[in-house]
């Protein structure tokens, strides 16, 4: 095991990461109820943030070092600004990112990306992020598309349609498909993406997705514990025409410079929990399971790829099973090489009866660290020269982020 070697001293080897770690594997640590260090009452378990550490002491006991460790004492605001900040940063400049939230229910997945009115969490802050990128950023236009998604039972929901909130909510509407082609790469159709020119836009648009996700189910906390909840947030931007440019040229359409497309993925995942005993609980937690299971598969085989021959093939997924589940394919992009990805693994520790899952979430997130090899580059080079998307033309010009 390499694990001690890929999160160690994490001060003076931060630069090195920043340079090759296209990946980054965070364990957060949640409170106990009474707000204490929930890794302080139970003498398994420490949680060491200064040393990106977490140590177990029962059975299977290890030394698990992560790129961070995020204890109880860790605002939202810090786990932003470490394990999401420099990859909202990355797709402002053409490269796909992916955020996800993996755990137990009930360890702080959702507290961490939504977060509250005083703590707002991954999401929100991503967004103000965005659009002050946008303010620094003058000499380049952009667009932005959000869309909203959830997988639940294998079958995805489009949480921004008309149709979910009424007429039994998103459970009625037609069914969405995924598909793939050379230049979008995989995506879900038919899927309704929103344009935004604000953050209060942008944060309503995915207000009311949450919204729809609530009242689209009777039991929603247990429908939300069982399901993945996908916001993408797409991002073309191209160099603005030059100020000296005449009008004349303007309406010529010369531009320098390609339309760069790229996506960010924040992806509050299904508790990684056993499933249940009962009938129904156990088909729910079957696919969540599977497709869990299958990202946990990506990533060890991605890992395999890499320790051998560092097989290019492998690395670009054609060998690897992401179309056996619904998740792994759409964040085929993500994980296949062309992405910046930061797994945020949530935990409680403290009480013993959890040990075992949130051992197989350390264990995750250990074999996440030392395997996604990504190669991110940036989307730009498809849409540059002279063939630009058309469409993108058009979109930019009638609905670009005014600053
Ligand atoms: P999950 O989405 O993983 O099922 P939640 O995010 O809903 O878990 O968290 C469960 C409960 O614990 C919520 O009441 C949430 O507010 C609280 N909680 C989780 N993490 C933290 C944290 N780091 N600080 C304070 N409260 C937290
Ligand atoms: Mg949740």
């Amino acid at each position: 095991e390499d694990v001690d070697e890929a999160g160690g001293a994490s001060k003076s080897s931060s630069k090195a990461k920043e340079a090759k770690g296209n990946v980054t594997v965070s364990v957060r640590v949640r409170p106990d109820v009474n707000g204490a260090d929930s890794s302080r009452n139970d003498s398994e378990w420490l949680a060491d943030g200064r040393r990106s550490l977490i140590a177990y002491r029962g059975k299977e006991a290890g030394d698990y070092y992560y790129d961070n460790v995020f204890t109880a004492h860790d605002q939202n605001a810090k786990v932003y600004d470490s394990a999401a900040k420099r990859l909202v940063r990355r797709v402002m400049e053409g490269y796909h990112g992916t955020v996800f939230a993996y755990g137990m229910t009930g360890t702080g997945k959702t507290f961490s990306m939504q977060g509250t009115a005083t703590s707002p969490g991954v999401i929100p802050l991503a967004i103000t992020d965005i659009f002050s990128f946008i303010r620094e950023t003058p000499h380049r236009e952009f667009l932005l598309r959000v869309s909203y998604l959830e997988i639940y039972n294998e079958k995805i929901h489009d949480l921004l349609s008309a149709s979910a909130p009424n007429g039994g909510g998103a459970v009625q509407q037609e069914e969405i498909k995924l598909r793939e082609d050379s230049k979008r790469g995989v995506y879900a159709t038919p899927l309704k993406e929103e344009i935004v020119q604000s953050p209060t836009q942008l944060l309503r648009v995915i207000a009311r997705g949450d919204h729809a996700r609530r009242t689209g189910s009777t039991q929603f906390n247990a429908r939300s514990s069982r399901s993945h909840a996908v916001v993408q947030i797409v991002v073309e931007s191209r160099e603005r025409a030059a100020s000296g440019t005449s009008s004349q040229d303007k309406r010529s359409g010369i531009i320098p410079g390609g339309v760069r497309v790229s996506t960010l993925s924040l992806i509050d995942l299904a508790g990684s929990e056993r499933a249940a005993d009962d009938k129904e609980r156990r088909t729910e937690g079957a696919h969540i399971n599977k497709s869990l299971l299958t990202l946990g598969n990506i990533i060890s085989k991605l890992s395999d790829a890499k320790d051998k021959n560092g097989n290019a093939a492998d690395r670009e997924g054609k060998h690897l099973p992401y179309r056996d589940s619904k998740l792994t394919r759409l964040l085929q992009p993500a994980l296949s090489g062309n992405s910046l990805v930061s797994i945020l693994c949530t935990v409680h520790l403290g009480s013993s009866a959890n040990s075992g899952e949130n051992l197989n979430t350390l264990k995750f997130a250990a074999r996440a660290k030392n395997s996604i090899v990504s190669h991110a580059k940036r989307a730009e080079e498809a849409f540059s020269g002279g063939s630009q998307d058309p469409g993108s033309r058009v979109l930019l010009e009638r609905y670009r982020v005014e600053i």
